[in-house]
């Protein structure tokens, strides 16, 4: 596996709000040329100034990670500018809640479309010019809720569980062409994500099952992100890093307090 002094040139989809903006900002002053993609362009332009702003190299593109027709056009112009892309990160993403019963078949599908079938089709087509230069790192936004189930997220806690499946597929038969694939797995993290559907009383049951009692922040997790983007992680591969506060480590009574 080749060995890198630096970080490179890193695409983020998902780039322009939350993880992935936090993400693409550290990764920036950490010294990494940045494409920051969204479905949003005002989004990910807004943050592609804010870097450029800071002395940083970045570059805003739309991406609709259910596009896949688009997805080589978008990635040729952004490399144009910034050159191959060295680290891939998968922020995009989408929750929709129902009850299991009624749950249907189309809110399924769409979150599975973006969360899953987007991830791969974005990976794999990364992991092919990664697979030629011999080098890359691909690191997937995935959730605890992928590990432990939760009201309503049939679909959400399934996409996310199978980001997990990816990364260890991704990680088994990429390694030998120098890509590692890792995961980190955020717990509850103030972003636009939650701030949408989260009241003061949702917050504070939340935090009550969070033995270090904050709110994540996107900083948090974009610190995860930039160690497993880093040259310092070369041996790390088909791994999950759980950035949760401690939620998933405790257990848990039956009202879903605190055990201690
Ligand atoms: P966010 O809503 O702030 O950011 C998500 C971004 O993805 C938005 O900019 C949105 O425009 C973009 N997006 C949505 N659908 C897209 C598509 N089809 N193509 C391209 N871009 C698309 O949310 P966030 O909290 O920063 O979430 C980022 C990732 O982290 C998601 O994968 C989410 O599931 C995961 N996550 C979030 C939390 C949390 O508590 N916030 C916890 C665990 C995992």
């Amino acid at each position: 596996m080749k060995q890198r002094a630096e970080y490179g040139t890193a695409f983020i989809t998902g780039g322009g709000s939350g993880i992935g903006r936090a993400s693409a900002l550290l990764l920036s002053q950490r010294g990494a040329r940045v494409a920051i993609s969204d479905l949003n362009l005002d989004a990910a332009k807004e943050v592609a100034h804010e870097i450029t702003a800071m002395g940083g190299e970045a570059v805003a593109v739309a991406l609709n990670v259910t596009h896949v027709d688009a997805l080589p056009d978008a990635v040729s112009w952004a490399e144009a500018r910034l050159g191959p892309t060295d680290i891939l990160v998968n922020s995009a993403g989408v929750i929709l809640v129902e009850p299991l019963l009624e749950f249907s078949p189309e809110t399924f599908n769409t979150v599975m479309e973006v969360n899953v079938t987007g991830t791969f089709r974005v990976s794999q087509h990364f992991a092919r010019g990664m697979s030629d230069r011999g080098y890359g790192r691909i690191i997937n936004i995935a959730s605890v809720s992928g590990m432990r189930a939760g009201i309503g997220r049939a679909a959400y806690g399934t996409s996310k569980a199978a980001i997990l499946g990816l990364t260890r597929q991704f990680a088994l038969e990429l390694a030998g062409r120098g890509i590692t694939t890792n995961a980190v797995a955020p717990g509850v993290i103030e972003t636009p994500m939650t701030t949408a559907c989260y009241t003061e009383e949702t917050w504070s049951r939340v935090l009550a099952m969070v033995p270090t009692r904050r709110r994540g922040t996107p900083e948090d997790i974009a610190e995860a992100v930039a160690y497993l983007a880093s040259p310092s992680a070369s041996y790390v591969n088909g791994e999950v890093l759980t950035v949760d506060g401690g939620y998933m480590a405790a257990g848990m009574t039956q009202t879903g307090t605190l055990q201690i």
